[in-house]
């Protein structure tokens, strides 16, 4: 047990709950005990063995749990609170930012065929969709839906345990990515907001309505930053791995590799004319058949086309959706010709 459980702070446990593969890492979930007994995030429906049996350790039943608090709609994050809360016998409540409602209530983080039709005008090969989509089916099995008792926004105040918290809306990851501040003990649940060994992915959030998606989350993710800057807290409870008790140093590494990654794909395009797939495939190298493959290549195509929108809002590019490909067009006159 001594792994699985830990008294992170004073009456608040931390549980590891497993999840496949090695990126990003067990789930963490956060155990409040006292009034109201709360719950931030759960781990997936295959880890609720693991959560029942590091409750137990505690003398604790589900059936004493008061409230879930979900920080995003990731099924990661929000994936035993349905069968949590029916083995309480229906009393939990479960609580998440407004923003990612749909996400929870729905149990699927993504418009299927708006994702499809955005990764084809982003280049993506036809045989990459299929093994994708039934990625995307494995992760839904990973998060039965579950109905929203009550729903946060930024600035409300959570009672969780003994502490309160305070909600802190960090869009980026997700629109409603929410971290807890425990303004009496100066330190922050940061979901995946804020992640101790990688840059948390700022997804590509496609839009329904738009061809385009146009939600500047890169944007949104170091503005999200900033805010947890000014807060200052002396240590970061992660969704994932260990705690961050140096956050300033991970928000500059944060921004040193953003700037990297987008000076880099600006040599990229200079180059010539290339589609997002292509641009990511080159700055990502590395990607090779694995069977996690078309998963990569989702996120690298999401981490190349929100940069772009990040420089297309300076300025520095414009992108056009013309011919069934996204068009990117340099601004500075150094494009190459294939
Ligand atoms: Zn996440």
């Amino acid at each position: 047990m001594q792994k699985l459980i830990r008294e992170v702070h004073p009456d608040i446990y931390r549980i590891r709950l497993p999840l496949p593969g090695k990126k990003p890492g067990p789930a963490n979930a956060y155990l409040f005990m006292g009034k109201p007994a709360t719950l931030l995030d759960t781990g997936t429906r295959q880890g609720y063995p693991h959560l029942k049996k590091a409750l137990a350790s505690l003398g604790l039943s589900p059936a004493d749990l008061d409230q879930v608090v979900i920080t995003h709609g990731h099924v990661d994050h929000f994936g035993a609170a349905r069968r949590l809360r029916a083995d309480s016998g229906g009393r939990i409540r479960v609580l998440v930012h407004e923003a990612d409602r749909r996400s929870v209530e729905t149990g699927r983080d993504m418009p299927t065929l708006a994702v499809g039709r955005f990764l084809r005008l982003a280049g993506l090969p036809y045989h990459y969709l299929v093994p994708l989509f039934l990625l995307f089916q494995v992760f839904r099995a990973m998060a039965p839906s579950c109905r929203v008792d009550e729903t946060f926004v930024d600035g409300d105040v959570l009672e969780l345990g003994r502490y309160q918290g305070r909600v802190i809306h960090t869009p980026g990851h997700t629109p409603g990515s929410s971290c807890i501040f425990l303004e009496s003990e100066n330190i922050l649940f940061s979901g995946d907001h804020v992640l101790g060994h990688i840059t948390p992915n700022a997804l590509v959030e496609v839009d329904v309505t738009n061809i385009l998606p146009t939600r500047p989350v890169q944007k949104e993710f170091y503005q999200s930053l900033e805010k947890i800057e000014q807060l200052d807290p002396g240590k970061v409870f992660t969704g994932h791995r260990k705690p961050v008790e140096d956050f300033p140093a991970i928000a500059r590494m944060y921004r040193e590799n953003f700037e990297a990654r987008r000076q880099a794909i600006m040599a990229i395009l200079e180059q010539g004319e290339k589609t997002v797939y292509q641009t990511a495939r080159e700055l990502f190298p590395e990607l090779d058949n694995t069977t996690r493959l078309s998963l990569e290549i989702y996120l690298a195509i999401s981490e190349v086309y929100t940069h772009l929108q990040a420089l297309e809002d300076e300025g520095r590019v414009k992108l056009l959706a013309e011919k069934g490909r996204i068009l990117i067009h340099l601004e500075n006159g150094k494009q190459g010709k294939p």
